[in-house]
């Protein structure tokens, strides 16, 4: 009997988890819940993709995550872009921009912060290359002489999550995904049937022992003059007295200035945030001056209290959680999805082949054993530190959808 699963919240995480289980399990209706698809984080998300550039020290567990996510980013952009008939390769279609990124230092401060910083990537084995700002500025022209140190990183990339997000919901609706614009409640999860609550920080509504919090950031929108564009073509990160900025270039001549990170529970851009973003941004990259604005707005991050996300199955309901991707969401997107879907699926084996596609060896089941399977499972959170070791070690093989799963942990202090 094909099974129904519902899935709450249509954000990059859920709409890519629906994704996956269309690709896990062909046979199965999938339908998504959401008043106001795509308008949270992943809206206002800049959609950085930088599991080297944005690490950071006490996140150890997450780095493995990150990487692992940033992997399969490639084969997820690839096979959705083919499910909604576009073309795979082309980055206005799937958002997908592969031109690395620069991180900057605006003085002497900032480039002992930078070369600390670089220090710390190494040593997780990520690709950190010291560059002088002569070879910078021959990249990147429109970035300032004045620097006073730059890193580049090739594997970091971005994703426009919005593009990316409309060929998602594109390639569900030819494959018979149903999604319906009304707000979900409780009562949606019904211990008979599968549901996947992957509604960003609307969750602890349906799971009050889930800690999110919402932090805010600033972020705008700049048009680049057609004379101008491209102004630059990586993803541009700097340290501006010591304050964190960025500027993502889209491949239609946007830009993207964020962000700033603040919990005073302000949901409405600040004047202060949006100044402080475009004089660093000024300081890093003065032809943003010449560029017009389109958008300031704000958006809240779905931040936990160790920085990790919330991905497991709730022991009471038997429904999949998959939220608290905090400031790294859209980078594990891809992660979380395979990861959710393979465990709304309970039932299968599912692995992941070397190619990163999934494969999924049915066992027989209906509703009835699913929910005595779900019923016994206890709620499941991923923990990156098992994973660790493997990433630490570079000769070890890519980590599997399997090894993801084998490190869910039972127990998480919530
Ligand atoms: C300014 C900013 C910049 C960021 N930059 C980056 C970046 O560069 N790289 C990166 O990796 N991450 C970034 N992030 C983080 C990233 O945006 C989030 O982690 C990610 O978007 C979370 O996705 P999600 O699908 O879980 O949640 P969301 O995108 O918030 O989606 C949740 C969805 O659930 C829906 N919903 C809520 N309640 C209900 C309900 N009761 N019923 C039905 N639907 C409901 C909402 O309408 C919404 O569509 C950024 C975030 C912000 C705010």
């Amino acid at each position: 009997m094909s099974r129904h699963i519902t899935i709450i919240g249509a954000g990059l995480v859920g709409l890519a988890t629906a994704f996956e289980l269309t690709e896990l399990d062909p046979e199965c209706s999938v339908s998504i819940l959401d008043p106001a698809p795509l308008s949270g984080a992943s809206h206002h998300a800049a959609g950085m993709l930088a599991p080297a550039a944005e690490m950071q020290y006490q996140q150890d567990a997450l780095v493995p995550l990150m990487r692992q996510s940033a992997l399969w980013y490639p084969s997820l952009v690839r096979r959705v872009a083919l499910a909604a008939h576009s073309d795979p390769d082309d980055p206005y279609v799937t958002g997908f921009r592969r031109d690395g990124t620069y991180v900057v230092a605006a003085d002497s401060a900032d480039r002992v912060h930078l070369a600390e910083t670089r220090d710390f990537q190494e040593s997780f084995g990520m690709k950190a290359t010291q560059v002088t700002v002569r070879q910078l500025r021959k990249a990147e022209p429109a970035l300032s002489p004045n620097l006073s140190g730059a890193v580049h990183i090739p594997g970091d990339h971005q994703i426009d999550p919005r593009v990316f997000g409309d060929l998602i919901i594109g390639a569900l609706k030819n494959r018979g995904v149903e999604i319906v614009k009304r707000s979900a409640t409780p009562f949606d999860v019904n211990p008979d049937d599968v549901t996947i609550v992957a509604n960003g920080l609307g969750a602890p509504e349906f799971f009050p022992y889930l800690q999110l919090r919402p932090v805010w950031g600033d972020v705008l929108r700049l048009r680049v003059p057609a004379e101008l564009d491209p102004l630059v073509t990586s993803v541009i990160r700097g340290f501006v007295r010591d304050r964190p900025v960025y500027v993502v270039p889209r491949i239609d001549g946007g830009l993207v200035l964020g962000a700033t990170s603040r919990e005073d529970g302000r949901g409405r851009p600040l004047v202060g945030g949006a100044l402080d973003l475009m004089r660093d941004a000024d300081t890093i990259c003065p032809g943003i001056r010449e560029c017009t604005i389109d958008e300031i707005t704000a958006g809240a991050r779905p931040g936990t209290p160790d920085d990790l996300p919330y991905i497991g199955i709730d022991d009471g309901t038997g429904a999949v959680v998959s939220t608290g991707y905090f400031r790294h969401g859209i980078l594990l997107t891809a992660l979380g999805a395979r990861v959710g879907a393979a465990l709304a699926t309970a039932g299968r084996e599912a692995t992941a082949d070397e190619s990163g596609s999934v494969d999924a060896q049915t066992r027989a089941t209906d509703s009835d054993s699913l929910a005595d399977e779900h019923g016994s499972l206890e709620k499941r959170l991923v923990k990156g530190n098992e994973l660790l070791a493997r990433a630490d070690d570079d000769d070890a093989p890519e980590l599997t959808l399997d090894d993801i799963l084998a490190s869910t942990d039972i127990h998480r202090d919530v």
